[in-house]
């Protein structure tokens, strides 16, 4: 019997892909590529053709049948793929930690290099210059005990991480809050309220049961009206997989971030950095940990009054001292005052597909693709989706599969992943597909899914990534799409996408009320735009605390002492924070962006990416939103071109000059 895993057809076979598939395709693809790459080497294949295209292909191959695997594992959690998917960790990290160590193909990359540099192409030079930097941060010229050393190092960090991720999932999980009483229930929102029964009938159980996933736990945070279950929920929520909290203990991530740490910082010293902070700057478009500091010190320079101003206005408003699972609620009541207009009462005018259909809009016009369902598609739920993008005379460019609402056994948040990268080399092709995931309510009954503004905002931000991965010109894998993009400009298609969505001239796109069809008329219009302003200096150090926390925490690690985790957050917050959190807060726990997700020393990225998006945006307000020349040279310049040139560069030639601070001030409202 075939192996799903490992047939050529242009999307997984999703029906078809069990969990005892996964560890023998994986095996047998390891075998197959070792195998593979000894005869290239030992035949003396040299030259582009001779041995990157084939190296290239292999790795093409192995991320095809990878990437359902973590899909999977990440949106369709059970047992068993669980264990299977764990299994194959360490044989990856081994097999990529052995290939990054392989001296023999870093010196025959260097022999391409030398021999072919000057006539290859810019993508083919950039894949190789990545290459051969990534030998270097992999110590391939490390005396043989410290290489082998870094493998261990390597290994052992990707298993302690899957660890944090699976503790932070069953303590989410684990937690659940029964309402028998429903004036407990006052001020959530009907849907909420809705979906609580349901959940509670489908344990078979009499009330409501209100589990402790990200849409409840938004929404009490901004809506119950009771203190006693905001303060639960946000207790549960910011002490999950640690020691404090609901499930004390029971799954506490502390151990592990210490370990976490230890081991990078051990493995960037022995490849030469001072922390792993600076080992984390080698591939971004920030060089220096300096640099960085300075960058988001400037913002909080000017941020930190302008929130320091607007909680002192929120205490008032509220005529009492907050806690944190305060803020939410009565800045919700406050801007509902001031704006009058909340994320609730705009739901009816964001129906899922209408705002879905206004996004296709939108990125046909800046475009020129069009972007097409095809509902016969298999998928592994039902309620995904997929779609082809194709170009105006119908060829086709790429793909999606689109899965958005929340259900059990689906981790958390939003994101865009690589289902099939884009290759294009003599004889074989493929095509970009994309897996493009949110959180979202689902439908109730016969009523479609309606969206706050901000769900809207996510749903523009992971469609911005699935762009650039999904309309890049590149051929070769390793540099297409967001492949070889530095993490500190990963962020500039994401955020700017979010720019479309606050438009004047997008919003009748997206919206149309569910029950009238109206678009969203203009004075809530005028209000929602004066939202994106509301608070913007809070909303601003907040992250900054993040950025500072996590590049703080790497960039001042001390091998042999404490991890200073719970030190170093109170110092940043000493520094930029306004809102002081209860003593039991221990969000670092479940902090997985920078333990176990790819922002490690990298968090910085978000801000930096917004002052780039946010100027990058500034050409199309001088030009208009839709201005096709403006959207061709954004395409040419960036979205196409993946990760095949230096980030700067391609900003430079888009913009005409380098990025400046100013415009995403201007559109917080914080300029001067
Ligand atoms: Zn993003």
């Amino acid at each position: 019997m075939t192996n799903p895993l490992l047939t050529d057809s242009p999307l997984p076979d999703f029906p078809a892909i069990e969990a005892a598939h996964v560890e023998p395709a994986i095996r047998q693809l390891l075998d197959r590529n070792r195998r593979t790459l000894v005869s290239l080497l030992e035949g003396g294949a040299e030259g582009w053709d001779g041995l990157v295209a084939p190296i290239e292909r292999m790795h093409h191959r192995l991320a095809r049948a990878w990437s359902p695997v973590g899909h999977l594992n990440g949106v369709m959690n059970s047992d068993e793929l669980r264990t299977a998917y764990n299994a194959c960790l360490p044989l990856l990290t081994a097999y990529h930690t052995e290939l990054a160590q392989n001296e023999r193909l870093c010196a025959a990359y260097q022999r391409v290099m030398d021999a072919e540099g000057e006539r290859l192409d810019p993508s083919q030079r950039k894949l190789l210059e990545n290459a051969l930097r990534d030998f270097r941060l992999a110590g391939v010229s490390l005396p043989a005990d410290r290489k082998q050393r870094f493998g261990q190092v390597m290994e052992k960090l990707a298993t302690v991480q899957a660890r944090f991720d699976e503790n932070v999932l069953d303590a989410t999980n684990a937690w659940s809050r029964e309402v028998s009483d429903e004036a407990e229930l006052a001020g959530l929102p009907s849907t909420t309220v809705q979906r609580a029964r349901q959940a509670a009938e489908a344990a078979g159980k009499a009330g409501w049961l209100l589990p402790l996933d990200a849409p409840n736990y938004q929404a009490v945070m901004t809506h119950a009206e009771s203190e006693p279950l905001r303060r639960e929920f946000y207790e549960a929520w910011v002490t999950r997989a640690s020691e404090q909290g609901p499930h004390a203990g029971q799954w506490d991530n502390t151990p592990l971030m210490a370990e976490i740490l230890a081991l990078r910082h051990e493995a960037a010293n022995l490849v030469g950095f001072a922390s792993f902070a600076e080992y984390s700057l080698a591939t971004k478009m920030a060089h220096e940990p300096a640099e960085v500091l300075e960058f988001l010190r400037e913002l909080a320079r000017v941020s930190r009054p302008a929130a320091q101003r607007e909680f002192a206005e929120l205490e008032k408003f509220a005529g009492r001292p907050l806690q944190s699972w305060d803020v939410g609620f009565y800045s919700e009541r406050m801007k509902r005052e001031r704006l009058d207009v909340s994320e609730e009462a705009l739901r009816p005018y964001f129906p899922l597909p209408r705002v879905l259909a206004g996004l296709f809009t939108v990125v046909t016009r800046l475009y020129g693709v069009r972007i097409v369902g095809r509902p016969d598609t298999a998928v592994y739920h039902p309620d995904v989706r997929y779609f082809d993008i194709v170009e105006r005379d119908g060829t086709p460019r790429g793909g999606f599969f689109l899965d958005l609402y929340a259900r059990p056994k689906k981790r958390g948040g939003a994101w865009m992943d690589e289902c099939v990268g884009r290759m294009r080399m003599s004889g074989d092709q493929s095509l970009p597909v994309a897996y493009l995931v949110c959180n979202f309510t689902p439908p109730v009954g016969d009523q479609p899914s309606l969206l706050t503004h901000h769900d809207v905002l996510t749903l523009f931000h992971e469609f911005g990534h699935g762009l650039h991965h999904m309309l890049t010109r590149v051929d070769y894998p390793s540099v297409a799409g967001i492949n070889g993009v530095p993490w500190d400009a990963v962020e500039l298609p994401s955020q700017f996408m979010e720019n479309f969505a606050w438009r004047d001239e997008v919003l009748p796109l997206i919206s149309a009320h569910v029950g009238t069809g109206e678009p969203l008329p203009v004075e809530m219009l005028k209000k929602l735009q004066g939202t994106r302003t509301f608070q913007a200096g809070m909303q601003t150090v907040r992250q900054l605390e993040f950025a500072l926390f996590d590049f703080r925490l790497h960039a001042e690690y001390q091998p042999g002492g404490p991890p200073r985790v719970a030190e170093t957050l109170a110092e940043v917050r000493d520094e930029v924070a306004v809102v002081r959190p209860p003593a039991f807060n221990r969000f670092p726990n479940s902090f997985q962006h920078i333990f176990s997700g790819g922002y490690a020393a990298g968090y910085y990225s978000y801000k930096w990416a917004e002052v780039l998006s946010a100027d990058a945006f500034g050409a199309f307000e001088e030009h208009g939103v839709f201005d096709r020349a403006t959207a061709r040279r954004f395409l040419g310049s960036i979205l196409e071109r993946g990760g095949s040139r230096d980030a700067m560069e391609a900003f430079v030639e888009f913009r005409g000059r380098k990025p400046e601070i100013e415009p995403l001030l201007r559109q917080m409202g914080l300029a001067a």
